[in-house]
């Protein structure tokens, strides 16, 4: 046997209760079953609402009696078939006019007791299983009608009423002997009866407990209770972001846990499930396939060492403090006993074993009834001063941390205070269940979400690293970034549980910095809509401040103002990408500030696409020196302009058209002397040889500049082309002594010797370089390691696609570093 529960919204309309009717139909292939059924979604308000109209006077009630006699008729109507709906229509009316009767009677005597309301209630249940009965027998699945009130018995404490168990389980087991096993029974949840035959209920919610309690009298085999949403959560789906289905609770995991707010089920359910080990199953209607949450005796490890958070959104804490308490037996028994006599339901108690204060949480409801049943037990001692005034403090939450495992894991409560702290949330109290299952931390109302955010993240999300990318620079590079970021973002969390988030991003105008993450596709209309104005000090202190572990600085811009600000960033524990040159090939002396304060601050300071946009050029060099080898000599193409335009050079145009034919294609810059004054490829080198270990300034550089002296100053471009073809001839000359050797000319930036120089050179056919096509770089380092043969990288030097990913491998260097993923 196995019963299963559908809640309300499982039988909310026509629809929802189609995909029930097939759920049971699959199950009863499997055996027997018995099932229990919550009131049509929303129905016990509105009789709730309807009986209050009623007391009132308020003639409204009728209004709500006739949307209630529609929506069941709607459905008996649209649900059974023709044959059978008058019969249906008509014992439901014989129901309904019960009901009026006695609203009717409610609003003459203008009286509601607990124990009317009580049977107003129930008919939500009779309505809805009653229908769904006939609908199933109508469907061929055989099923009869069974009111709990004639299986379930309780005291007379109306509203919530106290199962007699054992009459119960009798009544029960009784009851399912002799009936039909061919026929499912369809139960009303919620409902039970008096010894004195009244009906009572078991508490809003209370059905969950109907189906507990039916399974336990009948040992069955599993409990399902059928809802709207998977499973209990890893937390509250409307307060943290990222949330998961528990797959498997031990019982008393699932108390801790209902006992704080997690809404999935009714808490008394569990008593009965757990004394005759039932398993419960939490199952999703409308998923039927998804595994949902099982609840049993063992505890099996989950995806987290803990199983659930939960919270008490608000409540109220009162403190009793006061130097006469300290060695003073018996104060405790005295607030305790105050606040039970007062019927004050106590849900937190904390004191410090320095006995001075205790302090405990109520409802805000009862706050100020508690408050005056511990001044009236301590009168005197307020009087004398032996007790300070009662502290009462509003607005405060309760998150709890739910495990079993706590009994046996040091660290858990470790990692609660480490990681609240670090997003710098104050605790007010913490309690530790002595049950070793719960540790409930008491914090401000506000932080309430932020609280449950952090721990989830903390416990739950342990594995995946998020990165938090500040984006400086959003034209071509930092626009293809971006692109490459969406793109890989998927395959990062699945195979590296790694996370690029975009926390901050400014161009020139604007910039935007969010917490949660912006989008990595229209970041634009965000930035444009909700962006300051650009200023970067302001950037980086706001980024500062926002103090994320794992944060990256990325420069995507070629700008000086950003780079000056290098040291702040490394400053702020902050790592730094950069693809601009500025920085590194500025003085030594800055240089060589940047390298030391990324090492005192345990950061990186990474610049990959300084030198040859994405190619390895800097991190090879960089490994190279590291392993303590010595860099004997670098030899590079290091500008893909120069590449292409002097590997186009073969004597069939004069220099000038090439030059100017590189420009219209768009391989130079707007200005191509700035090209050609080899100024771009001093600095590459410049950075080449620092990182090799020299302590070099930009002019110590011998740099060969290919424009002619005349035309360095002329505005125009157009004037400097007709000038550049005066020399047309000079560079014609240089190639055909090139040929007339067999040699090739080729602009190399070299470091040898402790010397730097940029120049234009023949190569001969054995030189690495001499195959060089288009617009490739190549770099060449002969080492003591490499000396016959030297280490040579090679490939496309340029271009925004090239030089994004450069960027990406940097910010992956980073983020696998160990010191990025030291924490759990
Ligand atoms: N219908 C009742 C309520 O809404 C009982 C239940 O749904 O479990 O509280
Ligand atoms: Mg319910």
């Amino acid at each position: 046997m196995r019963i299963l529960k559908f809640g309300g919204s499982s039988v909310a309309n026509p629809d929802a209760i189609k995909q029930m009717a097939d759920i049971i139909a699959q199950k009863r292939q499997d055996g027997r079953i018995a099932v229990v059924l919550s009131a049509f979604h929303g129905v016990t308000d509105l009789l709730d609402e309807g009986s209050v109209k009623a007391s009132e006077g308020n003639k409204d009630y009728r209004q709500i009696l006739k949307k209630l006699e529609d929506r069941h008729n709607a459905v008996i109507k649209e649900l059974i078939s023709i044959q059978n709906q008058s019969h249906t229509l008509a014992q439901f009316k014989i129901m309904f006019n019960e009901l009026e009767d006695v609203l009717h009677g409610v609003s003459l005597t203008r009286e509601l007791t607990d124990r009317t309301r009580d049977f107003v209630l129930g008919f939500g249940e009779r309505f809805s299983a009653f229908i769904i009965s006939e609908y199933l027998s109508d469907k061929g699945i055989t099923a009869q009608y069974l009111d709990a009130r004639e299986i379930i018995k309780t005291d007379r404490q109306f509203g919530s009423a106290r199962v007699s168990t054992e009459e119960s389980y009798k009544k029960i087991s009784d009851y399912f002997k002799t009936s039909d096993p061919e026929s499912i029974q369809v139960v009303t949840g919620f409902i039970a009866s008096a010894s004195s035959g009244e009906s009572t209920t078991l508490g809003r919610g209370g059905s969950d407990y109907t189906a507990s309690l039916i399974s336990a009298a009948l040992g069955a085999k599993a409990i399902e209770l059928w809802t709207d949403i998977e499973g209990i959560m890893t937390a509250d789906p409307g307060k943290v972001n990222r949330y998961f289905v528990i797959p498997q609770l031990s019982y008393e995991e699932a108390m801790e846990l209902s006992h704080f707010g997690a809404q999935v089920i009714y808490p008394p359910t569990l008593q009965p499930a757990m004394q005759a080990s039932i398993p419960i199953l939490i199952k999703n209607t409308f998923k039927p396939d998804e595994v949902g949450t099982k609840i049993s005796d063992e505890s099996l490890p989950g995806p987290s060492i803990i199983k659930g958070i939960s919270s008490i959104d608000n409540i109220t804490l009162l403190t009793v403090r006061g130097s006469g308490m300290i060695g003073v037996s018996g104060i405790s028994a005295r607030i305790f006993g105050a606040l039970a006599d007062a019927s004050i339901n106590i849900i937190l108690i904390t004191q410090a074993s320095s006995e001075h204060t205790i302090c405990f949480a109520v409802l805000p409801t009862q706050a100020e009834a508690a408050q005056q049943a511990i001044e009236r037990a301590f009168k005197y001692e307020l009087r004398d001063g032996i007790i300070d005034e009662i502290k009462v403090e509003h607005e405060l939450s309760i998150v709890a941390v739910v495990s079993d495992d706590m009994r046996h894991k040091p660290g858990i409560s470790g990692r609660v205070f480490q990681s609240l702290g670090k997003n710098g949330i104050n605790v007010v109290a913490t309690a530790q269940g002595s049950s070793e299952r719960n540790i409930s931390i008491v914090v401000d109302r506000e932080n309430e979400a932020k609280t449950l955010n952090t721990l989830h993240d903390a416990f739950f999300l342990a594995n995946v690293k998020t990165v938090n990318l500040f984006l400086i620079g959003v034209g071509l590079i930092g626009g293809k970034l971006l692109e490459l970021i969406q793109q890989q973002a998927a395959k990062l969390l699945d195979d590296y549980h790694l996370e690029l988030r975009l926390t901050g991003i400014s161009n020139s105008k604007k910039f935007l910095i969010d917490e949660d993450g912006l989008p990595t596709d229209n970041w634009k209309d965000r930035l444009f809509a909700e962006g300051q104005d650009a200023d970067i000090g302001h950037f980086i202190r706001q980024m500062a401040e926002l103090n994320l572990s794992n944060s990256i600085f990325i420069d995507c811009t070629a700008s000086n103002e950003i780079s000056e600000a290098y040291s702040d960033v490394l400053r702020s524990n902050i790592s730094i990408v950069t693809a601009n040159k500025k920085a590194n090939s500025s003085s030594l002396a800055q240089y060589e500030q940047l390298q030391k304060l990324a090492f005192e601050h345990n950061v990186a300071y990474l610049y990959e696409t300084n030198v040859g946009a994405g190619l390895p050029v800097v991190a090879t060099l960089r490994e190279q020196v590291l392993t303590g080898d010595d860099v004997m000599k670098i030899e590079g193409v290091l500008s893909g302009t120069l590449s292409y335009i002097f590997n186009t050079f073969d004597g069939s145009r004069p220099f000038s058209r090439v030059v100017r034919n590189a420009r219209e294609k768009g391989f130079t810059e707007p200005d191509p002397r700035e090209d050609l004054n080899g100024q771009d490829v001093g600095r590459k080198l410049l950075i080449l040889a620092r990182e090799a270990g020299l302590k070099l300034e930009f002019e110590d550089i011998n740099i060969q500049n290919l424009v002619p002296e005349e035309g360095r100053e002329i505005d125009s471009i157009d004037e400097f082309f007709t000038l550049l073809e005066n020399h047309d001839e000079d560079f014609a000359e240089l190639y055909d002594q090139a040929r007339s050797e067999n040699k090739k000319l080729c602009y190399i930036a070299r470091y040898e010797d402790a010397k730097a120089t940029v120049k234009l050179e023949q190569i001969a056919p054995d030189h690495p370089f001499y195959n060089l096509n288009g617009s490739d770089n190549i770099v060449a380092f002969k080492t003591r390691h490499y000396q016959d043969s030297p280490i040579v990288v090679k490939g496309p030097g340029a271009g925004a696609g090239v030089t994004a990913s450069g960027i990406i491998a940097d910010v992956l260097r980073i983020s696998n570093s160990p010191s990025f993923r030291e924490e759990w």
